[in-house]
């Protein structure tokens, strides 16, 4: 895996636990937060950790951002800190922007300036929670907008020792099949001629009501 140079701005229990994951898959973590026993209590978990305001745009600007492949902007509950934050790593020129939103309004706001993704943790967790109980084959949903979503499923017996072309879940489904992941092998252009497996876990994307259809059948 490549190294990347992660920024987080906030250090709330998200914040936190997403610096500490980065870095200990080998990344480098450089946080900020206003305050500073949360940035000492992190200190010796990531690469960097700075005390710092992060609406203050000209200490902000001594960190050298531009540099920096994502910033995670996790700033939630103060929602004017956490947009000023967004629009000035936007502007410092961060490549790649998360940011974490309070609720719909302030998501929206988040896209507008600038954020590449806005996770609503608790909205989102609630989602996968319940697809995974409707079927225990469902291992992941991910909604990318109120139309389409992407679902992870383990192939279903049914559909195993068959090719994409004999299942056509296109035709049947309206699904599109984004890749195919083979005990840790990603397969992610998959092919008509290629088999799904048993054990094979299945990614597709497609809009609500085909995934909806999709949940049902293989329920
Ligand atoms: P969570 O819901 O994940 O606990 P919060 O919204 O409560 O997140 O806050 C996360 C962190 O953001 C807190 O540790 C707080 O100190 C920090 N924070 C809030 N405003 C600023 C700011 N302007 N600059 C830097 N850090 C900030």
């Amino acid at each position: 895996m490549n190294k990347k140079q992660y920024v987080v701005i906030g250090l709330g229990r998200f914040g936190k636990s997403v610096a500490e994951t980065l870095y200990d898959l080998g990344n480098d973590v450089l946080v900020i937060d206003a305050n500073e026993d949360a940035v000492q209590e992190i200190s010796n978990s990531v690469t960097h950790a700075v005390q710092m305001d992060a609406t203050d745009e000209s200490a902000l600007r001594t960190l050298g951002l531009s540099n920096f492949d994502v910033a995670v902007v996790t700033i939630g509950s103060n929602i004017q800190a956490s947009v000023m934050a967004t629009l000035l790593v936007k502007e410092l020129g961060v490549k790649y922007i998360i940011a974490k939103g309070h609720n719909d309004l302030h998501a929206k706001v988040l896209y507008k300036i600038g954020a590449n993704r806005v996770i609503l943790p608790e909205k989102d967790m609630g989602i996968r929670v319940a697809h995974n109980l409707v079927s225990s084959n469902i291992l992941d949903y991910i909604e990318l907008s109120s139309n389409y979503s992407i679902i992870e499923i383990d192939a279903p017996d049914m559909w195993q020792n068959k090719s994409l072309k004999e299942l056509s879940l296109r035709s049947k489904f309206g699904i599109n099949i984004m890749a195919l992941k083979k005990e840790g092998d990603v397969n992610v252009s998959p092919q008509a001629n290629d088999v799904v497996e048993p054990g094979d876990i299945i990614v597709a994307i497609g809009s609500t009501d085909e995934l909806n259809n999709l949940e049902t059948f293989i329920a």
